[in-house]
């Protein structure tokens, strides 16, 4: 079988392979890499697929054929998705909602499916070429700590991230900072965004080309095929063509529905659900065509005036189908409360405020256009992740599942930056030992 070629967004040549792809990022011209073709995904493939591994194996030996092996990339998956992912059907009101939870992960919330498989398969192809390489990663929220714990222990892959100090919360910084092999935290002296200047810096230094810089955000191809997995799997749990409806950010998570679709499953629509950063559903009814500054949410994972994914929707589905499959909403921090009320009234389920902003558009869009049609809605963090939100909300926080309450007895790393780019440069040569 021949393997799948990848493009930039921002011109259909030169081709590259998977590898390539992941390995490098972003395209040399700026532009993020999109598979060339997509390749057909039987409905057997999810249908008849015995567990959430088998069913990723089933779909993405078809993106990598040629590329990974089976033998090896059936361990891969196994060792990936070594947690449940349940389908949780509302009650009550909210008859016909079914919740897709994907925070049952390591570090409860749905990066770690990304950040899992992304650690794998480049920790695959570094074994092959005995080369390694460094992940340098600004963080504010989740991603850092899926990041670092997807990674955590690969051979050949050190692990950098860089998070504002004093600036997320209590339950956030502790999953960034406890100890793991290869992992180094560093808490920057300053805000969010002079750590990501200080990221961007430090991939043009020449000084650090040696230790061969990679990154590990949503603009990645390689977290993005894992997330259109879950799509296919709960697409079992429902008995039609449902409304899908994902709490969106950089759209990333949005963009492996999209993929799903392309390849083959069948879904009545897409709500993208947006809290205050809302270019994209303003967007899709024309009344927007420029980004926006940022603005601080409750669901602050979804704090993004410029989503890197649109430019990749773009290519994939172009303005009409964008328009044509799928509709946005706007949910505001007030919304995001009624609504962790509102549900937790109507069905007694404990939502994040993240998958509030989802459920909040999945109950507009009953109001709207009725029930014929079942509705998923994507959980992306689980509840305990956010104990202020939640207690606000319902007056009770929620209680601390396991994984995260053991935190709190492992060894703790982290070392304090000034936010400069030379103090970066010194302590990732000094650690290097060039
Ligand atoms: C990252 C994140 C989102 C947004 O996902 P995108 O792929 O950026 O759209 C939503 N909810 C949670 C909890 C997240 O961590």
């Amino acid at each position: 079988m021949s393997s799948l070629r990848y493009r930039s967004t921002r011109s259909a040549e030169p081709l590259v392979s998977f590898r390539e792809a992941l390995l490098g990022g972003l395209a040399p011209d700026g532009g993020l890499y999109v598979p060339a073709a997509i390749p057909a995904v039987p409905e057997s493939a999810w249908r008849e697929a015995a567990s959430f591994p088998d069913l990723a194996f089933n779909v993405l030996h078809r993106w990598l054929a040629g590329e990974v092996d089976a033998a090896a990339l059936r361990a891969l998956v196994a060792d990936a998705f070594s947690f449940p992912v349940p389908v949780v059907p509302l009650e009550g009101a909210w008859e016909g909602v079914y919740v897709l939870e994907l925070f049952h992960g390591p570090t409860l919330s749905f990066k770690d499916f990304g950040a899992r498989t992304m650690a794998r398969l480049m920790g695959h192809f570094l074994q092959a070429e005995d080369t390694s390489l460094t992940i340098l990663v600004a963080t504010s929220g989740d991603t850092g700590s899926a990041v670092a714990d997807g990674f955590a222990g690969q051979d050949r892959i050190q692990v950098v991230l860089l998070y504002p100090k004093g600036q997320v919360s209590p339950v956030q910084e502790r999953q960034l900072i406890v100890e793991r092999p290869g992992v180094q935290a560093l808490a920057v002296e300053g805000t969010f965004d002079d750590c990501q200047r200080m990221v961007k810096a430090a991939f043009v230094d020449e000084e650090l080309a040696v230790l061969n810089l990679s990154s590990a955000n949503s603009i990645n191809i390689g977290r993005l095929l894992p997330q259109m997995l879950y799509y296919l799997w709960a697409s079992r749990s429902v008995d039609a063509p449902p409304v899908v409806c994902v709490p969106s950010g950089n759209l990333g998570n949005l963009t492996g529905g999209v993929l799903a679709v392309l390849s083959g499953l069948p879904v009545h629509r897409f709500l993208a659900a947006h809290n205050a950063n809302d270019f994209f559903p303003k967007y899709l009814r024309g009344e927007a065509d420029a980004f926006q500054p940022s603005v601080r949410t409750l669901s602050n994972a979804m704090d993004v005036g410029a989503p890197s994914n649109f430019e990749r929707l773009t290519v994939l589905l172009g303005e009409a189908g964008m328009r044509d499959r799928i509709e946005g909403e706007r949910v505001t921090d007030e919304e995001t409360l009624d609504s962790m009320r509102r549900v937790y009234e109507e069905s007694g389920y404990v939502a994040c405020p993240h998958t509030a902003v989802g459920l909040e558009a999945a109950r507009r869009y009953r109001q709207r256009c009725g029930t014929a049609h079942p509705v998923l809605v994507l959980s992306t963090a689980h509840p305990a992740k956010f104990p202020e939100t939640v207690g606000r909300a319902l007056g009770a926080e929620p209680a601390l599942p396991e994984r995260l309450s053991r935190l709190w007895h492992r060894p703790t790393r982290v070392a304090t930056l000034p936010p400069t780019a030379e103090a970066l440069r010194e302590r990732l040569l000094a650690h290097a030992g060039v």
